[in-house]
């Protein structure tokens, strides 16, 4: 049996616990654990205003572009027992919140839907927490069915939530 190919895939990461900044910083430090996946890209992180309910603490978003032999499915398993493992909040009794989200926004030229994966996730077009970080590591990647990741990221600027680079 031959090789798998590399493929690229971007991953976006988010959490809104009290120290937000830590566990997206930690999701990162996770996903580089991955088997037969490299992290190539890291984007600046962005704060960003719930836009539900006030009162709970801002978002921290950024997106990860990876180069990985996993196949999507394979993929979004690993990943899910990655938020499992360190996105919830342990001083709880029970399973806290999640407090780590990673979602897979897009692999290689994929397009596809089943019921535990959609590719390109279905959130991307309008979430400017997701396209603006995305634009700064793929701004020429193109989103399988929709356009490139500059393109969407235009049509979002100065768009609703209020965002801000962190650095
Ligand atoms: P959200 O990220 O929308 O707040 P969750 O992280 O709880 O919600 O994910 C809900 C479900 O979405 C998961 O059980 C997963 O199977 C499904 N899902 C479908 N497509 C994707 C994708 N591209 N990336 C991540 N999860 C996905
Ligand atoms: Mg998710």
């Amino acid at each position: 049996m031959s090789e798998p190919p590399w493929r690229p895939a971007y991953i976006g990461v988010g959490s809104n616990l009290d120290d937000p900044v830590v566990q997206v910083r930690q999701g990162i430090d996770l996903l580089r654990s991955l088997p037969d996946t490299l992290v190539t890209l890291i984007s600046s992180f962005y704060r960003s205003a719930p836009m539900g309910p006030q009162g709970q603490p801002d978002f921290i978003n950024a997106v990860v572009a990876l180069v990985t032999k996993l196949p999507p499915g394979k993929l979004l398993a690993l990943t899910q027992g990655l938020e499992a493992r360190q996105g919830r909040d342990r001083r709880a009794e029970k399973w806290g919140p999640r407090t780590l989200d990673l979602d897979l926004l897009a692999y290689s030229s994929v397009k596809m839907s089943d019921c535990n994966l959609t590719l390109p996730h279905p959130g991307i077009a309008g979430r400017n927490f997701v396209l603006l970080p995305w634009a700064e590591i793929a701004p020429n990647y193109f989103v399988p069915g929709l356009a490139t990741v500059a393109e969407l990221a235009q049509s979002v600027a100065g768009k609703d939530p209020q965002i801000e680079k962190i650095g």
